[in-house]
C-alpha cells in the first residue's frame, strides 16, 4: 500500500509504502526538520540553498532503502529486520539537529548526536512511541545503529561510513541546491556495486570511477561551498550576535523573556528535550528580527547587520595569532568591541583517510573488491584518491566589520588595508 508520494528534485519520486515510515515522517519531531535548513546560513551566498533537513532525511531513507533491499536480495545473512533498521536509522539519523546547529552547539554546549539518540529512546517523544508500538525494543536497536554501538556492522556502514547513504544524499542535494555542477557520480552504479564481505560493505571495482568521483566531489564541496569565506562570515555574525545576547541575559532577563522566551532555558543552562524541540530556524529568525530594535547598541547593530546581510570581511592568516594584534589595535581605536566584532574561523578537512587506530574517531576505510575476490583499501587501487589521502586542506581567517575595507573615514584606513591586502603571514609567503 502506498502511504505517501514525495517528489524530489534529487531522487525523483520517493514513494513510502510502509506505514511505519509514514508514521515516523508524520511525527512532531520529524516535521520540525521541515523548518530547519540543511545548510543553515549558506543561502546568504548560495541563493538556492534553502533545502531542509527533512528533505535530506527522506532522501537518506530512500537511498538506505534501495541499498538494503539489494543487499537483502543477494545475501542470506541480511534479514528483513536489517532492512527495516537501515530504513528507519536513515530517516531518523539527523532528527536531533537544531536550528543553526553547529553555531548553537558551540555556544550552548548541546550535541545533536546525543539529542538524536535521546529523541529516539525517550518515551515522551512521538518518534519513540511509534517505534515502540511497532516493536518493543526497536527504539534501542535504531539508536545503537546511529551511535555506532550495534554489532550489525554492515547496517552501521550503510548509515555512517566514508561512503554511505547520508553522504551520498547530502552531496547530491547540497550540490543541486548550490549549483555545484562539478559534483557528479552515478549513485545507482555505486549502490549496485555494494556487496557484503565478512559482514561489512565493500564496493565492486566496476564502480571505481564513480567512487573516485564521489571522493573528489566531496573534497570540492568542502573547498568551495562548506568552507566558502562568505558563508563562514554569516556564521561568524550569527555567533557574535548570539554570544552578545547570552552575555547580556543576566542583566536584562525581562527583555529576553519577552523577545526570546524559547531561548531562556538555554541562557540559564537549564533545558530539557522539550525546550530543544521548540526551536527551529523560523523561531530563531523571528527573535533576530526583534533584537534588531534592541536597546543595547551592540546587539541591535549585530542583529541589524544579520537581518540586512551586512557580512564581515576576512583575511587569511598564519600562525602565530599574535600577528593579528596590529589589526585588533586599529579596530579598538575605531571603537569596536572586538569580542563581538571579530572572530577567528578555522576550516579544515581531510578528504579521505585510511584507518588510524591511534585517533579518537578512526575512519572506516572504503574497500574495493576485484574480480578475483581480493579486497583492497581504496587508495591502494586509486592513484587519484591516494593523492588526496591523509592530507588536510583548509585555512584560518580573521573576520572584522566590512566597513573597515570600504569606509575611507575609519581611523588608520590605509594601514588596515595594507595589513590585510595579501593576508597576514608570519613567514614571507603571499
Ligand atoms: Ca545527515
Amino acid at each position: 500500500m502506498n502511504y505517501a508520494n514525495f517528489i524530489d528534485p534529487v531522487h525523483g519520486n520517493i514513494s513510502v509504502d510502509s506505514k511505519l515510515i509514514f508514521d515516523l515522517i508524520s511525527t512532531r519531531e520529524m516535521q520540525r526538520l521541515r523548518h530547519i535548513k540543511q545548510l543553515s546560513t549558506a543561502s546568504f551566498t548560495y541563493l538556492g540553498a534553502e533545502h531542509t533537513r527533512l528533505a535530506h532525511s527522506v532522501g537518506v531513507f530512500h537511498l538506505a532503502s534501495q541499498i538494503a533491499t539489494k543487499l537483502q536480495q543477494e545475501n542470506e545473512c541480511w534479514t528483513s529486520y536489517d532492512t527495516e533498521l537501515a530504513q528507519v536509522a536513515g530517516l531518523l539519523h539527523d532528527v536531533g539537529h537544531g536550528a543553526f546547529s553547529h553555531t548553537f552547539e558551540q555556544l550552548f554546549e548541546t550535541n545533536h548526536e546525543a539529542i538524536t539518540c535521546a529523541i529516539i529512546t525517550n518515551p515522551e517523544t512521538e518518534v519513540n512511541q511509534v517505534l515502540e508500538t511497532y516493536r518493543h525494543g526497536f527504539a534501542k536497536d535504531v539508536a545503537d545503529i546511529i551511535a555506532h554501538r550495534s554489532q550489525r556492522k554492515a547496517v552501521v556502514d550503510l548509515i555512517s561510513s566514508q561512503l554511505d547513504a547520508d553522504r551520498m544524499d547530502y552531496l547530491l542535494r547540497d550540490a543541486y541546491f548550490t549549483g555545484a555542477s562539478y559534483v557528479k557520480f552515478d549513485k545507482t552504479k555505486i549502490i549496485n556495486s555494494m556487496k557484503l564481505v565478512d559482514n561489512r560493505i565493500v564496493f565492486d571495482k566496476s564502480a571505481l570511477s564513480d567512487v573516485e568521483s564521489f571522493i573528489i566531489g566531496r573534497h570540492q564541496m568542502y573547498q568551495n561551498v562548506y568552507f566558502n569565506k562568505t558563508n563562514r562570515a554569516a556564521v561568524v555574525l550569527l555567533q557574535n550576535m548570539l554570544k552578545r545576547a547570552k552575555d547580556l541575559y543576566p542583566e536584562q532577563r525581562d527583555y529576553f523573556r519577552m523577545t526570546a522566551p524559547r531561548l531562556v532555558p538555554f541562557f540559564e543552562n537549564n533545558y530539557d528535550l522539550q525546550d530543544y524541540l521548540l526551536l527551529d530556524d523560523g523561531v530563531m529568525n523571528a527573535i533576530f528580527s526583534l533584537w534588531s530594535t534592541s536597546g543595547d547598541d551592540i546587539l541591535q547593530d549585530l542583529a541589524q547587520r544579520y537581518v540586512t546581510r551586512i557580512l564581515p570581511k576576512s583575511v587569511v592568516f598564519d600562525e602565530p595569532e599574535s600577528d593579528l594584534e596590529a589589526l585588533r589595535e586599529i579596530l579598538i581605536q575605531n571603537g569596536y568591541n572586538i569580542e563581538y566584532y571579530t572572530e577567528v574561523s578555522k576550516a579544515y578537512d581531510l578528504p579521505y583517510d585510511v584507518y588510524h587506530n591511534d585517533v579518537d574517531n578512526p575512519r572506516t576505510e572504503i574497500k574495493i573488491i576485484s574480480d578475483d575476490m581480493t579486497v583492497s583499501e581504496l587508495s591502494c587501487v586509486s592513484p587519484l584518491v591516494k593523492a588526496l589521502t591523509s592530507i588536510t586542506y583548509g585555512d584560518k581567517r580573521f573576520y572584522f566589520p566590512s566597513e573597515m575595507k570600504t569606509d575611507y573615514s575609519v581611523k588608520d584606513y590605509s594601514r588596515f588595508a595594507e595589513l590585510t591586502r595579501h593576508g597576514v603571514f608570519h613567514h614571507d609567503k603571499v
